[in-house]
Parts: structure tokens; sequence; C-alpha cells
């Protein structure tokens, strides 16, 4: 036994990997920095359609949200940067009933950051403006897109997020290195991913909820996850406590069963109303009690810590913002933005038409 010992120390004096912990033997760490916390919107997928639209409608997609070369560029760029795509859930961890802030493990060298994509309803309203219609899955298990373009289905596979950065793996696998890949934060009121799952004609509701669960299924299989961004879109300060719980009652009914249960919760419009009167807010109560551990709101600067910052309230909520990567702040908030990647390379030649739109 003494002589084994002596061997192991030895054969440890020159390194061998089998000695050598995980985290020493692959060369990660657990990143203890800021966590850069990123979100889209759904992408402009044919700049060209939308170009022909009315101006406000242009101004619109043009602010709010950025296009497919443009998201392209934006991968790059964060790959360049040394950044690794880390998924929002490995961010926290809840125990003995208080949630709080974890490390997350990167490679050594290596800056996470996190991505959301908000919305993705692809509303039929909408239609024709210049985003995709659905995501889809094909025989190879392959997400691509459908889009309706005179009269025809378009089908693309480099138009729209999940595409996009599949593609951007194969060639730079180690953009992923646990598997990681985007948070899709759905509100419910128009369904899903481009399908109906909450329409009042029950027949259409089971139909477009079977479509819906298949790509759900492959998009999770693939490392996506899923967030809640409530389910009718509302503004938090226009509604009372009571319609957040009917809201979240809705969310229950409609969309949890296809996604499955999320514990981090995404303001919508990124607005919140944590207290009311010095105390924590009855709309926020609602939530909690519904299981909510994270809250997300938009502010472009770094903020993930526990809220109210009120010293007089006794309540830790974990809240993080997160950095809109759009048109707006592709050109007016180039300062916060050039810190993870350099705007400039961002930007498409679509955008040198957004800037007119932009005030
Ligand atoms: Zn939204």
């Amino acid at each position: 036994m003494k002589a084994l010992t002596i061997l192991l120390c030895f054969l440890s004096l020159f390194n061998f990997s089998f000695f050598k912990t995980d985290n020493q033997k692959t060369n990660f760490v657990l990143y203890d920095g800021e966590i850069k916390n990123i979100f889209i919107h759904s992408l402009i997928a044919y700049p060209d359609i939308l170009q022909t639209k009315a101006k406000n409608t242009i101004a619109t997609y043009h602010t709010d949200c950025i296009d497919y070369v443009e998201f392209e560029n934006l991968l790059d760029e964060l790959y360049k940067n040394n950044y690794v795509i880390v998924d929002i859930h490995k961010t926290f961890t809840t125990e003995n009933g208080m949630t709080k802030k974890c490390k997350v493990k990167v490679p050594r060298g290596k800056k996470p950051v996190v991505i959301g994509v908000d919305d993705v309803v692809y509303d039929p309203k909408k239609s024709g403006n210049g985003m995709v219609d659905r995501l889809c899955v094909d025989s190879n298990e392959n997400i691509y897109t459908e889009t309706l373009i005179d009269g025809k289905i378009d089908k693309k596979y480099d138009r729209e997020f999940a595409p996009i950065l599949e593609n951007f793996l194969t060639l730079y696998p180690s953009f992923s290195p646990f598997g990681d890949r985007i948070t899709i934060n759905l509100t419910g009121f128009c369904g899903i991913l481009g399908y109906r799952i909450s329409d009042k004609n029950e027949m259409v509701r089971n139909a477009e909820t079977e479509k819906a669960q298949v790509v759900v299924d492959r998009l999770k299989q693939l490392g996506y996850t899923f967030a809640c961004h409530s389910y009718a879109h509302y503004h938090t300060k226009k509604v009372s406590a009571e319609f957040v719980k009917q809201d979240f009652a809705d969310w229950q009914r409609y969309i949890e069963p296809v996604i499955g249960k999320t514990k981090v919760f995404v303001y919508p419009y990124g607005e919140w109303e944590l207290v009311n009167s010095n105390q924590i807010s009855e709309k926020q109560k609602v939530l909690i009690d519904f299981g909510f551990k994270l809250f997300l709101g938009v502010g472009i600067y770094d903020f993930y810590g526990y809220m109210p910052l009120s010293k007089n309230i006794n309540s830790k909520i974990l809240f993080a913002d997160r950095k809109p990567i759009d048109g707006y702040t592709l050109f007016h908030r180039q300062n916060e933005l050039n810190k993870l990647f350099d705007c400039k390379k961002v930007l498409s030649n679509f955008a040198k038409l957004r800037q007119k739109f932009i005030a």
C-alpha cells in the first residue's frame, strides 16, 4: 500500500493527466465575473420584403429587431471575443428555499454570455412583413423555417436564430462547450413558434399543439430552454394582481403542458413592479407564489443581484437585467455594447436603410 502511495506521488510529480481533477484535465474554470446577458427578438428574415412596407412598419421592425445577417455577425463577434454560450438556468441555484447566483463553468480564458430570444410568436397579423411564419423540424431532425411568400411556402435554413446558431456551431462547436443554446422567452396569447396552441377553437388548438410539440421537443433536445414572458404580454403597471393571476392560469393551461415548467420569468416590455407601498407588490407575490425564482428585466448595464435594493424590505428576489440587441441599441448604445463586440462589425448592409428610420 505504502509502495503504491509513493508510486502515485512520484507519477503525480510528472503531472500525469489521470491524476488531475475533471476541471484541470479539461482546463475549465468556475467563472466568477459579470455574466453578460443579452437578448434579441425574432430576426428580420427578409429585409427586402420589409423594405416594401409602410414607413412605420419598417421603423418598428428596424428599431426592435436585428436582421439575420446581423445575428450571424453577432455570433462571429462574440466567438472572436472569447465568449461561450451558457444557458440562463446554469447561472442560479436554489438551496433551502433561497435562490442565489452561482459561478458557471467555462473553458479557461473564456467568458460566459447568456442569449435570450423574446416573444417568438409569429403572429399571423404580422405575417408578410419580413419575419418567418414558423419554426419546423425536417426528416433529418434539422430546424428550419417556413414563410409564405407570393402564395408559396419558402423553406430556409439560415433566416432565424435556431438554424443560424446550429449552422454556426457546426463550424465552431467550442462556442457551446457544454451543449448550451439560447433561451426562448415565450408569450402565449397567440400561441408559440408560429403554432396557434391557445386558439379558441379546440380542433385548431389540438392540431397546432401536436405540431408545436415536435418543434419544442427537438429544440429541447438540441439544448434550447424556455422561459415565461407572460401569457398576454401585458404592461405590468397597467394591470392588477388579479390579472397577473389569471394570466398565469392561462399560461399553465395552454403553454406549460407543451414546454414544461420554468423558474425564469421575463417581464413583458421589461416592466416590473417589485415594490408597492414599501412592501413586495401583490403582482410580484403572485409570480413568486407560482414558483418563479429568477426575474429578468431589460437594461443596457450589467445587473445580476438581489432586489429590491431598499434595506427596509426584507425580501431577496434574484433579478438580472438583459441588454437588448436591436436596431436602436446597435446605433445608440454603442459605448456599452462595444464592450462585448464591435457594433460596426455586427451591422449589416440592410442597416444603412435603418438609419433614416431611427430617431
Ligand atoms: Zn416581449
